[in-house]
């Protein structure tokens, strides 16, 4: 039998020490890990939030995950575990904890600590736009009758959240009635354009298209808005 192994600091019997100290009084001085700032932006009109530069759904997994990218290490773990588990205290304030564990001087530590961060309530560039009535086209459905029109008026909304789940801008900006029909400003014209083919597709009508120029943009190249107009014969 050899010498008994003990902590330095508390005195307790075992082998597994850490600098001459047992796991917890060795934590007790050094820190495993740090957490950095969080830095997640969401949008509070379409509900889609920031990560880094690249704007996504809400979604919970991301969030996780750049917890975890937040976490810096503060000692040389082999191989370092981190684990996070994430409690939503609302939509936009959370409790994360964060366990990290791993080998040093051949002991097993770990060590869980406990951070609430939130999101920044922030409006998107898309969604700005649409506040200020920004439009690139509008679709007129002209389906014959009102009601017929209504029911091309139901397809489209549902046509266009499909392409808001991709481009916030592919929204109605406005709503226009008119005796037969109805107009829809759409803040996208790709999400439009779109649209306007399954629409053409779905009620077996080919959409006329004038376009009006508005101007140009930033770069000098020239704005047009356009006019898809589904009119059935
Ligand atoms: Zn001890
Ligand atoms: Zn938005």
């Amino acid at each position: 039998m050899g010498f008994e192994r003990f902590c330095v600091k508390c005195g307790v019997v075992t082998d597994s020490l850490i600098k001459g100290k047992c796991q917890k009084c060795f934590l007790e001085r050094n820190e495993l890990f740090e957490v950095r700032d969080v830095n997640i932006e969401l949008c509070v009109k379409c509900g889609k939030m920031r990560i880094k530069s690249k704007w996504g759904a809400y979604n919970l997994e991301a969030i996780g995950e750049e917890v975890s990218k937040k976490v810096h290490l503060l000692i040389n773990l082999e191989p370092p575990k981190i684990n996070i588990s994430l409690e939503p205290i609302t939509e936009t304030d959370f409790d994360a904890e964060i366990k990290v564990s791993g080998f040093l001087e051949g002991v097993l530590v770990e060590e869980t600590k406990h951070h609430s961060f939130s999101l920044n309530k922030v409006s998107c560039d898309p969604c700005m736009k649409l506040v200020s009535n920004y439009r690139e086209s509008i679709i007129q459905l002209r389906a014959g009758s009102l009601s017929e029109s209504e029911y091309m008026f139901d397809v489209a909304k549902n046509f266009l959240s499909e392409e808001q789940a991709v481009d916030s801008l592919s929204a109605i900006v406005k709503t226009v009635k008119s005796p037969n029909g109805f107009d829809l400003w759409i803040g996208s014209n790709k999400g439009a354009y779109r649209v306007v083919r399954k629409l053409e597709k779905l009620f077996k009508i080919k959409a006329i298209t004038s376009k009006k120029l508005i101007g140009e943009d930033r770069s000098g190249k020239v704005k047009y808005r356009f006019t898809y107009c589904l009119k059935k014969k």
